[in-house]
């Protein structure tokens, strides 16, 4: 079993994705007021990143 290619660590709450946003876990686009979790992705320089993921994406 491969390892999680997403690190989802610190997934803060569910919301609704703005519009234009991409599933972080699958890639597909979210579609408008679709559920998702919302979280963020520390990284070595800069702000942290925005992710959402489908709330019942099958690869989460
Ligand atoms: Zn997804």
């Amino acid at each position: 079993m491969a390892a999680a290619e997403t690190d989802a660590r610190g997934w803060d709450y569910v919301t609704y994705a703005p519009s234009g946003e991409t599933c972080s876990a699958c890639m597909k686009p979210i579609k408008t007021l679709e559920q998702v979790h919302r979280g963020a992705l520390e990284r070595q320089s800069g702000a942290p990143v925005v992710v959402y993921r489908h709330l019942r994406c099958r690869r989460g």
